[in-house]
């Protein structure tokens, strides 16, 4: 046990304008983090800290901010609210034992929060989920709870409901002591009422369904149920137990903008969300033993520490938000780093509150904090003692899916412009920058145009250098076009001797959008030299003969390989692998497949005639149309080269109205 099971490491998860901003100000400003409640439309929030996201209205780079409710420890690992950013959010989601995700009452849930709902899934993390804007007109909090059960096939468990006195939201109902709870201006709760009895036949329906739902896993509340010896406490037991064990999400209701529902979502966090200790363990590669093991969560064990977010400090220089999953770290501590095999120290250790630093002394299994002081350390990187070496997962960065050429205005900038591209690239690994091999220019590439967009505003106002900037373009990606068959001879002096390798090997396209493989017809004798074989091959992958993209949708197959110990080494086996690759694949040939992506457009029923006819004209296909009260939501696909430009377009056709998030969905021929 770490000392730290009234900790709570949670993400809000939410689409873009859901609230997750307002709800994370609200939070800021109840758990006395702020003094004065933040407002979005000011501009005034305090996770939203950049100036881009101030001017944008949106949440980009996960901040880790650290607050008190309660007995509870809270670290709100942000996340990002656009599509551009998912491997933000992916980070993230590596880190957080807990996730709350919002939905609006109007919008419910769309696209985007499939996806990363998704991908929660995927990293089995417990949730709750707050409905928010429930005072919006047209908010329907029944048909966001239909939607969480047929679009993201996941059991809800309402435990509060909305209140409107007159049409307007006063309130809410909660089911567990079955009060009317109201709250102050400034948000925290007032007064607990009987139930207005125009609202207690639905609110009893309510119950029986939320004492129904946690009777159908839980035996013991069952047995108290019959008995009618139920206590609020053993119904947070129950619902807590279930929520960890992925059984259903509570779902809690309320408004962020209008003060209603935050100090219960705050309560359902401490009472429904993980703390480390329920997480217990992480897996883990013990290098000197050389497997991968469970790493237990124990302060009094040595210290293994992960490494999320790399951000540039003006004055702090490079700090590190790192989760602790075992030991206890001291300010001053030099910790060892596996990928550089060496140690740094740690200059200070701190509590993150947003817009203020607390220094601290020490911090234990299950916390988050910043370190400063390691200049070499990167996002993924795992931190521990030199005599108990381990390393964590690390992540897997998707690949740009656009390009730009990027060059200071004026020459005597390029020394500020490239120690802001260094200092930059070291927050988001999703940017990458590389030497247009034709022309010599600086490529800049991204997950999106936002995301370039963003960087380069970042590079002009935060380092004060103007940019010149050519027209985004499309990373394409090859494939084969047919079988073929090469055998191939190296034959050349390494390290001052002759060496030898031979391979045959054999390319086969495979179906669209599937991963490449690489099979072996070896005999088992040369088992050893597969990881050789395998890195020659996958190098060469990397860069095709039609336009150095990377080669994707295709199989090789080992055939055989001529290996004399005497005259050949795995390296002239790894060049042989990776020349022959090259070379079978210029053979055969290869062709473009260019990214298709997924739109959802949000726009005002009105435009959605002229939406369409544009969108098609840009070789676009409409899959679905949904209708929501006055609004309407498009999905569709559409060729990334032709959607360059669109966010003023849409703006235009739809008097400023519309709005969408695009998506990658998979590559197909031009
Ligand atoms: P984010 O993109 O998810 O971070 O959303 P924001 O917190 O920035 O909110 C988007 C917009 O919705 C802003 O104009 C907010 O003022 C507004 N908003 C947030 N919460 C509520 C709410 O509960 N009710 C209403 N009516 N508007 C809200």
């Amino acid at each position: 046990m770490s000392n730290y099971n009234n900790i709570r490491n949670f993400g809000i998860i939410a689409h873009i304008d859901a609230g997750k901003t307002t709800t994370t100000e609200r939070i800021l400003y109840l758990t006395g983090t702020s003094y004065k409640i933040g407002e979005v439309d000011e501009g005034t929030t305090i996770t939203d800290w950049m100036e881009q996201e101030r001017e944008r209205g949106i949440t980009i780079t996960s901040a880790a901010v650290s607050c008190n409710w309660k007995d509870s420890i809270m670290h709100i690992i942000d996340t990002p609210g656009h599509v551009d950013f998912t491997a933000e959010v992916q980070r993230s989601l590596r880190v957080l034992d807990g996730a709350v995700v919002v939905f609006c009452g109007v919008g419910g849930v769309q696209t985007q929060s499939e996806t990363v709902w998704k991908q929660a899934d995927k990293y089995n993390i417990p949730r709750i989920v707050y409905i928010n804007k429930l005072d919006r007109t047209g908010a329907d909090f029944e048909n966001v709870l239909n939607e969480i059960t047929d679009k993201l096939k996941a059991q809800p468990l309402p435990i509060s409901i909305p209140y409107y006195e007159n049409d307007v939201l006063s309130g809410t109902i909660d089911l567990i002591v079955m009060k009317l709870i109201k709250f102050k201006n400034d948000g925290n709760i007032d007064q607990a009422f009987d139930i207005p009895d125009n609202i207690k036949e639905k609110a009893n329906k309510y119950r029986e369904n939320l004492i129904n739902i946690l009777t159908n896993y839980d035996d013991a509340l069952l047995e108290f149920a019959l008995q009618e010896k139920m206590s609020k406490d053993d119904i947070t037991k129950s619902i807590r137990t279930g929520t960890l064990n992925r059984k259903f999400i509570p779902v809690i209701s309320g408004s962020s903008l209008k003060n209603i529902g935050v100090p219960p979502l705050l309560d359902a966090i401490t009472n429904y969300l993980p703390s480390p200790d329920d997480i217990a363990s992480i897996d883990g590669y013990y290098i000197k033993k050389d497997k991968w093991d469970k790493i237990f969560f124990k302060s009094d064990a040595p210290p293994v520490v992960y490494v999320f977010k790399v951000q540039y400090h003006r004055e702090k220089g490079i700090i590190a938000f790192v989760r602790l999953y075992s030991g206890k770290i001291n300010n001053g501590d030099s910790l060892y780093n596996p990928r550089l095999k060496k140690k740094e120290r740690i200059q200070d250790l701190l509590r993150v509150y947003a817009d203020k630093y607390e220094r601290l002394d020490t911090s234990e299994s299950g916390d988050i904090v910043a370190i400063t002081g390691m200049k070499n350390v990167l996002t993924g990187d795992t931190l521990c003692s030199e005599g108990h070496q381990v390393i964590l997962e690390s992540l897997t960065f998707p690949e740009p899916v656009i390009f730009m050429s990027i060059e200071p205005k004026n020459t005597v900038d390029k020394e500020k412009f490239d120690t802001a591209c260094s200092n930059l690239l070291l927050e988001d690994p999703t940017i990458t920058l590389k030497e247009d091999s034709q022309t010599g220019q600086t490529l800049i590439g991204g997950m999106g145009e936002l995301h370039i967009h963003i960087f380069l505003d970042r590079i002009k106002k935060g380092y004060n250098v103007e940019l010149k900037t050519g027209n985004p373009h499309v990373a394409y990606r090859e494939t084969p076009i047919k079988e073929g068959l090469l055998e191939y001879n190296f034959d050349k002096k390494i390290e001052g001797n002759v060496q030898h390798a031979g391979i045959k090997l054999k390319v086969t396209p495979n179906e669209r959008n599937t991963d490449n493989k690489i099979i072996s017809n070896l005999d088992r004798k040369y088992r050893e030299l597969i990881p050789h074989i395998e890195k020659g091959i996958t190098e060469a992958l990397k860069s095709g003969p039609e336009g150095a993209y990377p080669v994707i949708d295709c199989t090789i197959t080992i055939e055989s390989v001529n290996y004399d110990q005497s005259r050949s080494s795995p390296i002239a086996v790894e060049a042989a692998s990776n020349l022959c690759t090259s070379g079978l694949l210029r053979e055969v040939g290869t062709f473009l497949l260019e990214p298709i992506m997924k739109l959802e457009i949000d726009l005002p029923a009105e435009f959605t005639g002229s939406v369409i006819g544009e969108l098609q004209s840009r070789g676009g296909m409409v899959l679905d149309i949904h209708k929501k009260i006055t609004e309407e939501i498009i999905t569709a696909k559409a060729p990334l080269k032709q959607m360059f430009g669109y966010t003023t377009n849409l703006r235009s056709i739809t008097q400023g109205k519309g709005s969408f998030t695009m998506e990658f969905l998979y590559y197909d021929k031009p």
